[in-house]
C-alpha cells in the first residue's frame, strides 16, 4: 500500500491531472476543473423559471412537467471539451460528479421537489458495448445522490439501432426517424410516478421526445427532462 502511494504521488508529480476545461494542471482539493472554470461554468440557473428556453423547446412538442438544463453548450467552449470527455473518453466519473452538482441545485427547485424516479436515455447495446458505459447513466447516478431517487436503467428501452441521420433533416423528420424507437417494459412501474428524464446534451430534442412519447404513454405519468448541456 505504501509503495501503491509512493508510485501514486511520484506519477501525479510526473503527470498530473490536467482540468478538463483549459488543460491546466490541478492543485490541491480541484477535481476534473480548475477553480476558474468552475467558476466561469456557463451555468443556466433556469431551474426558477417555468418558461426556460428549454421549456419552450420540448413544451410545445409534448405535456412535459419541466425542463431544465444545467449549462449553456456553445462550439470550442469548455463546456464542449467537459461533454467530449464525457461522452468519449471514459468520464463516467466526470459524468457522475458534474451530475451531482446540478443534482444540488435542483434540489432548490419547487419543480423537481418528489421525484420517484430518474430514467436516463438508454443507449443501443451496440454502442454501449463499444464505449462501455452510457454517460446518461452516469449523470443520472450523480444528480439521484443528490435528489434522493431511484436511478431505473432497464424499463425504458431502446428498440433499434439509431441510423445514421444526414445533417440536412429538419427536426421533424429526424423526429419521425426516430418514433417508436423507445419503449416502456413495464408500464406499471412508472404508473403514477414523477419521471425525470436524463440526457447528456439537448440539441434538437428529437431524441428526447422519442424518449418522452413513450413514458407519457404510461397512465398518469408526470415527467420532467434535465440535461447537464444544451444547445441555444
Ligand atoms: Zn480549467
Amino acid at each position: 500500500m505504501l509503495l501503491y502511494n509512493l508510485v501514486k504521488d511520484s506519477l501525479a508529480l510526473l503527470f498530473p491531472d490536467l482540468c478538463v476545461g483549459c488543460n491546466t494542471s490541478l492543485v490541491n482539493q480541484e477535481k476534473y476543473l480548475c477553480l476558474n472554470c468552475s467558476y466561469d461554468l456557463p451555468i443556466t440557473n433556469d431551474y426558477l423559471d417555468a418558461d426556460s428556453l428549454v421549456d419552450k423547446r420540448l413544451k410545445a412538442r409534448m405535456p412535459v412537467n419541466k425542463v431544465s438544463s444545467y449549462l449553456y453548450f456553445t462550439g470550442g467552449s469548455r463546456v464542449q471539451r467537459i461533454i467530449h470527455r464525457i461522452k468519449y473518453q471514459n468520464g463516467y466519473a466526470l459524468a457522475q460528479f458534474l451530475g451531482r452538482q446540478y443534482g444540488g441545485i435542483l434540489k432548490n427547485s419547487p419543480y423537481f421537489q418528489h421525484l420517484d424516479f430518474i430514467v436516463p436515455v438508454p443507449l443501443h447495446r451496440k454502442r454501449l458495448r463499444e464505449r462501455g458505459y452510457n454517460q446518461s447513466e452516469y449523470i443520472a447516478r450523480g444528480m439521484a445522490d443528490e435528489l434522493g431517487a431511484e436511478v431505473i436503467i432497464n424499463n425504458l428501452v431502446r428498440l433499434v439501432h439509431q441510423k445514421s441521420q444526414t445533417k440536412t433533416k429538419g427536426r421533424y423528420e429526424r423526429f419521425e426517424n426516430m418514433e417508436g424507437m423507445f419503449s416502456v417494459r413495464n408500464p406499471a412501474e412508472f404508473e403514477n410516478k414523477h419521471v425525470l428524464l436524463v440526457d447528456d446534451v439537448l440539441t434538437t430534442g428529437a431524441t428526447l421526445e422519442a424518449c418522452g412519447v413513450a413514458l407519457l404513454k404510461v397512465p398518469n405519468v408526470k415527467l420532467s427532462i434535465a440535461t447537464l448541456a444544451f444547445t441555444k
